[in-house]
């Protein structure tokens, strides 16, 4: 028998955002689930005015049951906080909701997702943007704007931009924070910190016209 590869049977017919949320904790639209702890679905108002789309839980979020929770989190909460966008008025999620990872020892090392993991899982994030109606999405590297915009996009030349999509009255994509960490010292750490912040800003400024 073939694996599953579709989240769409576990899509709940009608029930709101809280049966939607209930439904994706019993996902099993593809063979993600079995290794991680829990789903991990979206956070924050259902109005709010800011979508924010990270690829997939990593380790800390897998345990704790909540997106950008863990070090990468905190680097989202400090740009947010510097483009004076309010975390309370955001609305944050992946494409993929289960943590994809390899074992080496006792670690828990993140692994991309693939092309097919992240199409089984794009109806909920499809779910959550109907039901959020954000007014701005962020797509947060590479997995999630090539997901919602095409393979061809490339963040590194469009990032901080602001583009031209039905997905949300304003669509942009930067980088995803967890690059912040992967930054090779502490002078590159501030260089990638600031222009994030300035992505952000961007949105915000669109926010306030
Ligand atoms: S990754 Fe997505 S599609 Fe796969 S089991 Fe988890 S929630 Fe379902």
């Amino acid at each position: 028998m073939s694996e599953p590869n579709d989240a769409r049977p576990f899509i709940p017919s009608g029930g709101g955002f809280r049966a939607l949320r209930e439904a994706a904790a019993g996902c099993r639209g593809c063979h993600l689930w079995e290794p991680a702890t829990q789903t991990v679905f979206g956070e924050g108002l259902k109005r709010s005015r800011v979508m924010l789309v990270g690829e997939q839980p990593g380790d800390r979020e897998d345990r704790a049951g909540r997106p950008f929770v863990g070090p990468a989190g905190r680097e989202l909460d400090t740009a947010l906080k510097a483009a004076r966008i309010a975390r309370d008025e955001a609305y944050v999620t992946n494409v993929v909701k289960h943590f994809k990872f390899e074992e080496r020892g006792r670690r828990r090392i993140h692994q991309t997702p693939k092309r097919f993991e992240i199409e089984a899982c794009r109806p909920w994030l499809d779910e959550e943007l109907a039901q959020v109606r954000p007014e701005a999405l962020v797509l947060l590297g590479a997995t999630a704007a090539k997901a919602l915009l095409g393979s061809a996009f490339r963040v590194s030349r469009e990032r901080g931009r602001l583009l031209d999509s039905e997905l949300a009255p304003i669509v942009s994509a930067t980088i995803h924070p967890s690059a912040i960490l992967r930054a090779p010292d502490e002078r590159a750490r501030m260089a990638e910190r600031e222009a994030f912040a300035a992505d952000l800003a961007v949105v915000a400024r669109a926010l306030r016209a």
